[in-house]
């Protein structure tokens, strides 16, 4: 966590209906983001990273859907990757060596950071992933981009891929003749640009409302990282009235804000499969911002969690209502909010966070709504796109020599 949280002036939460992402994101960074990079370079990664719009949309009765999806993944952790892969460039800038980024991936990670980094200067990718264990969408996203960016398919299971990279990382010689780094979705620099869309949402709410109420946010959560954000935006000033903690079955949190018992446990598989988490990395990081109160968490956390058929029910009955078709992590945000509202007669305004595109997810919502969703032309086109990979076997030192072949100079 950063050391301290800056209080932001009322003259920007004022100025936000005004301005546009890239800009919020600049002005939110240079708090927290001093010494490593100057101005004109914070500039440069903000403007480079946040270069698609988060537009929030009216869906009906003072709730509102936040689009976070119009990045080149069609899901919201093209912020964060896109944001920590242009920082690691500025910072890395005089390097002698190039950054060797290794990551073991179960595909949706692999597809943000793969993009996320793929033709930076200085930084090369290195993905694996298990064989026939991702879905076709996600294998496409990681797997066609070439340039910077390989992506081995490992004849195993996703725990293979992570032992492989574990022992790289391990391994003292390999790590003298190759700068080897991580890209972990707990690090700070794919958290922080997470907080921008907040400001910006309750820009555009001000506009489309023409009222200044504070908003609940519904916030779709696996490892709440997104949630971790949203929290730091409020502690930075953002007017805000409460999180909805949305998740699907898998409700770990929702039952420590009921319960006060925190039960970590193994997840299950679920339509919302971006969501099945069963030991949130965040939850420690939210706890300490509120110095561990369960009470004090409860004041601003509502939980609620959903099963797939809920999921299905919404997805369908939003679709066929409003023509607004949610993907089903959204629709676990959009039913949060349905539940807050009729449990406490909430009145306030509501924003959804869209994590995904439909068609992100469509073998589901095809069948929900028994239609084909329309694919976006970013996606048909890496879906027609061949598909560029290594096989391995899970073995060591097949790996080891890979690297050592292909990256050192
Ligand atoms: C990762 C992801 C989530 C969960 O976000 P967390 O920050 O892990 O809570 C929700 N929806 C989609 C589509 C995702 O990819």
């Amino acid at each position: 966590m950063p050391e301290s949280i800056p209080l932001l002036d009322s003259g920007f939460l004022q100025s936000l209906p005004e301005k546009g992402i890239a800009e919020i994101g600049y002005e939110v960074a240079r708090h927290f983001i001093e010494t490593e990079v100057n101005e004109q370079q914070l500039k440069t990664v903000t403007n480079g990273a946040i270069s698609f719009d988060a537009p929030l949309r009216t869906l009906k009765d003072d709730i509102y859907i936040l689009e976070l999806f119009h990045g080149p993944t069609l899901a919201f952790k093209d912020y964060g990757a896109r944001f920590m892969a242009r920082l690691v460039a500025q910072i890395d800038d005089k390097q002698e060596k190039d950054l060797v980024v290794l990551v073991a991936t179960s595909g949706d990670t692999g597809s943000a950071v793969a993009h996320g980094f793929y033709g930076v200067e200085g930084t090369h990718v290195c993905l694996l992933y298990p064989e026939g264990k991702v879905s076709p969408v996600q294998e496409q996203q990681m797997t066609t981009l070439g340039g910077n960016i390989t992506a081995i398919e490992v004849k195993g299971v996703f725990d293979d891929c992570q032992k492989l990279v574990k022992q790289a990382f391990s391994d003292e010689a390999l790590n003298n003749k190759l700068r080897l780094s991580s890209a972990n979705s707990i690090n700070i620099a794919r958290l922080l640009p997470q907080s921008f869309y907040y400001f910006s949402a309750y820009g555009q709410l001000q506009k489309l409302s023409g009222k200044s109420q504070s908003p609940v946010f519904s916030v779709p959560s696996g490892n709440f990282g997104n949630l971790t954000a949203g929290l730091m935006a409020m502690k930075m000033g953002l007017p805000l009235s409460r999180f909805l903690a949305a998740t699907n079955l898998n409700d770990v949190v929702p039952e420590y804000l009921q319960t006060g018992t925190y039960r970590p446990r193994p997840s299950e598989a679920t339509i919302a499969n971006a969501m099945d988490v069963g030991r949130p990395s965040n939850f420690e990081r939210i706890r300490s911002l509120f110095n561990g109160s369960h009470e004090e968490l409860n004041n601003w956390l509502y939980g609620a969690s959903f099963s797939d058929f809920s999921i299905m029910e919404g997805i369908s009955r939003v679709y066929k209502t409003t023509g607004y078709l949610m993907d089903p992590h959204t629709a676990v945000g959009y039913l949060a909010v349905e539940k807050y509202r009729q449990e406490t007669g909430s009145d306030e305004p509501a924003i959804v966070l869209s994590t995904a595109h439909p068609a992100k997810f469509g073998e589901t919502v095809n069948k929900v709504i028994d239609k084909e969703v329309e694919v976006p032309d970013r996606l048909q086109a890496c879906m027609n796109k061949k598909k560029l990979t290594k096989k391995m076997n899970a073995g060591y030192r097949e790996l080891r020599d890979f690297l050592l072949m292909r990256y050192q100079k």
